[in-house]
This record gives C-alpha cells, sequence and structure tokens, in this order.
C-alpha cells in the first residue's frame, strides 16, 4: 500500500489530528523542512529533516476521552481539535495497536460491569479517560484509568477480565479527576495493579515512568534526537552539563558516560523522582536531580557563580522564558544544545541568545510527530567568535 492509500484514514475530518495527511510523506517531510527553514533558516543552514522509515504506530501513549453521544451509547476517542467532542475512533494511525485495542475492549466492558461514562455536563457518572502506555523496548504496559471518583465498582471483576484478555498490561492504576478543565489526570492516583509505572529502554538504558510524567511519544525517533544532541554537545568527560526541563532524566542520563556530572531540573515533583531512580537504576552516580523552575533554578546558578560548560535545554511548546534566557547569558555555558518541538518560540528564544552573543552552530529537524503539524528540531549554539 502507497502512503497516500494508507493516509486515508476515515476520521480525518471530524479528528482533525493529523494536519498533513492529504500530503505524501515525503512531501509532509519537505513541508516540515520549508517550515523550519522559514522560521531558523536566518540563524544558518538547516541540514535534512530525518523522517521515519515507517511513520505509522509510532505513538506509545494513548489518550482516550470517554463520553455519551447524542443517543446514550459509550463513544471513545480523541477529542476533536475546535472542540470538546469526542470522535469516536477505534483505531488511529499514529496509536500503538495494542493500545487502542485495549481502549476499545475497555470500552466494551463497561456496561457489562455496570460503570458509567463521566457526563461533563451534569458532572454525574464515573469514567473520564483512559490512558495507555507502552515501553517500546520493554513491551511493559501501563493503563491508567481516569475516573471522577475513586470508588470503583465491580473492581475485582473487571481488572480480572481486563487481565485476562490482555497479559501484556503490566500496571492499571486509577487516577482520580473530579475537576472540570482540560487538565487530563488528578492529583491523586491508587496503584490498583503492578507497580504503578513502567519501564522501558532508551539509549541502552532503562527509565522508569510514572503516569503523569512527560516521556517522549515516539521512541524511535528519540533515540535518533538524543544520539544528535549528545553529538552536538561535544562531550569529552570533564564537562558539567545541566540538564534542564528533564523529565524523568532521560537526555542528562544519556549524556552521563561522557561527562563529569549531571544537573537535571524539571517542574514536576513526579518526573524528578523517576529521575532520581532511574540514576540509580543505571548505577549512574554523577548524576543529580532537583525539582523546580527552571528560570528561577538558572537565575540560582547566576547568582552563586556557577558555570556549567553543557547546557542541554528542552522546554515545553510554550518555549523558554526570559528569566532563564537572560540567567543562561549570564552563566556562559560554552555550549547550549536546544531541543524543541515548537520552532516558532524556538526561533524567539535564539533569537534572543543570538542577541545575547550565541550563534548557532547546527540545526538538525527531526520528525517526531509524522501527519501531523508539529516539528522537532535541535540546535547547537556556542559562543561568537
Ligand atoms: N527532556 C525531557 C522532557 C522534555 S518535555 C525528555 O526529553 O523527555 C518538557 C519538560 O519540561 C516536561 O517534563 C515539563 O514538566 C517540564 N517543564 C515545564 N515547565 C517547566 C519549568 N518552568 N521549569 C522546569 N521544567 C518545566
Amino acid at each position: 500500500m502507497n502512503d497516500e492509500n494508507r493516509a486515508l484514514c476515515p476520521h480525518r475530518r471530524a479528528c482533525g489530528g493529523c494536519q498533513l495527511l492529504n500530503l505524501s510523506y515525503a512531501e509532509q517531510l519537505g513541508h516540515k523542512q520549508r517550515q523550519v527553514i522559514g522560521l531558523l533558516g536566518r540563524f544558518g543552514h538547516v541540514e535534512e529533516i530525518w523522517g521515519m522509515a515507517e511513520p505509522y504506530h509510532y505513538r506509545n501513549k494513548v489518550h482516550a476521552a470517554f463520553a455519551l453521544d447524542r443517543r446514550r451509547q459509550i463513544v471513545s476517542g480523541i477529542y476533536q481539535s475546535s472542540s470538546h467532542a469526542v470522535v469516536k475512533v477505534d483505531s488511529c494511525l499514529l496509536e500503538d495497536e495494542l493500545a487502542d485495542r485495549i481502549i476499545v475492549a475497555i470500552r466494551g466492558m463497561l456496561r457489562e460491569f455496570k460503570l458509567q461514562v463521566y457526563d461533563e455536563r451534569s458532572g454525574t457518572g464515573w469514567l473520564r479517560h483512559v490512558l495507555v502506555r507502552r515501553g517500546f523496548t520493554s513491551g511493559q504496559v501501563m493503563v491508567v484509568l481516569v475516573a471522577a471518583s475513586p470508588i470503583f465498582k465491580n473492581q475485582k471483576l473487571f481488572l480480572s477480565k481486563l487481565l485476562c484478555d490482555f497479559p501484556e498490561i503490566t500496571t492499571v492504576v486509577l487516577n482520580v479527576n473530579d475537576r472540570f478543565g482540560s487538565l487530563l489526570l488528578g492529583p491523586k492516583s491508587k496503584v490498583l495493579y503492578g507497580s504503578g509505572f513502567i519501564e522501558d529502554e532508551l539509549c541502552k538504558l532503562k527509565f522508569r515512568i510514572s503516569p503523569s510524567s512527560f516521556y517522549q511519544i515516539n521512541p524511535v525517533q528519540t533515540e535518533r534526537l538524543y544520539a544528535e544532541a549528545i553529538r552536538l554537545a561535544g562531550l569529552t568527560g570533564s564537562e558539567t552539563v545541566l540538564d534542564a526541563y528533564c523529565g524523568v532524566g532521560t537526555i542528562g542520563l544519556c549524556a552521563a558516560a561522557q561527562a563529569k556530572q549531571i544537573i537535571g531540573v524539571e517542574l514536576n515533583a513526579d518526573a524528578v523522582r523517576d529521575a532520581i531512580v532511574n540514576a540509580k537504576l543505571n548505577g549512574i552516580k554523577n548524576a543529580w536531580f532537583t525539582a523546580g523552575d527552571a528560570g528561577e533554578f538558572m537565575e540560582g546558578m547566576a547568582a552563586d557563580g556557577q558555570k556549567p560548560d553543557v547546557v542541554f535545554m528542552d522546554p515545553p511548546r510554550a518555549g523558554s522564558d526570559e528569566k532563564f534566557l537572560r540567567s543562561l547569558l549570564r552563566v556562559s555555558p560554552a555550549r547550549v544544545v536546544y531541543i524543541s518541538c515548537n520552532p516558532v518560540t524556538m526561533q524567539r528564544d535564539l533569537t534572543l541568545l543570538v542577541r545575547g552573543g550565541y550563534r548557532v552552530r547546527h540545526i538538525q529537524p527531526v520528525d517526531m510527530f509524522p501527519h501531523t503539524e508539529h516539528v522537532e528540531s535541535v540546535v547547537l549554539m556556542s559562543r561568537d567568535g
């Protein structure tokens, strides 16, 4: 089957998640390349984007919203990008296929076990979302049931059927979210089966990932992205490295063997806990992680006269902030490796760093999100001169 045929997704209009499905994969890569050149080309040559050999079913994390349709039938699927309506999706070109099958099976089990779906308008009912995460290398599968209350009717029977039908599932977590709004997970979780997290492997290291921790969704491209980021950092074994916005510590830990020490900072306390465990899991003794705002942490470093040699920064889509960038300029590391999933905010941040005396040395786009408009880039900067 060629690209164009496979790209014919029956949900494409209603869902809106795959903005580039009307293009062949080769055309998509061209489109992204031009987009990155348009935004970042002013800073230097843009290398050719790295595409995927098999750009389907790459998402290791699948999130399904549950709702009732107009005929009060249970539907599960994806929030329409332009509204809060749930588009019924049983299988998606991007998502892990086992994860999709688990979600459809859960939908089918709800009536049998007298479990209701949460209704946003009336605030009644129980199940709101299901999140499935699958370790690409380890094969471990985590199912998170996000419900409006901790009372789980027929829990035992439900779980034994689910685990019997899907022996691949290694852990099940109940997360309670009784709030309005678009936040997926609530603050409280209860482990119903297994350890409450999955482990996966990246760059030959093991990583533990808790339900709320960020973890790159495309493991194949993540390994290439990290390898390039670490190559660009030019580590020799003597460097102090800051991994800012570090999540569960993946980039810093993958670089640890080539550096003197790694310091990681991350806002999400659960992710930091994972990062500390991950250092131990891999016997890495030269990495420290701390919970907090990266900008504040960087300001503290500047105030204390600390000077990392290399800074990896991998902020969320909104990019970094002035606090971080201005103190980065004060701290003045020899090399900055900026990883971004949004070239628009990356352009803004690079502009500030270039004004502050850095020069962009290398720009590598990576297609982490085939068929969607999103594009990842990794950029190396060093001091001018
Ligand atoms: N480098 C990691 C995570 C990147 S995603 C990886 O590759 O897996 C961006 C991370 O930044 C998320 O984990 C998010 O929780 C964190 N974050 C968001 N705002 C932050 C802030 N102000 N300070 C520190 N971390 C932040």
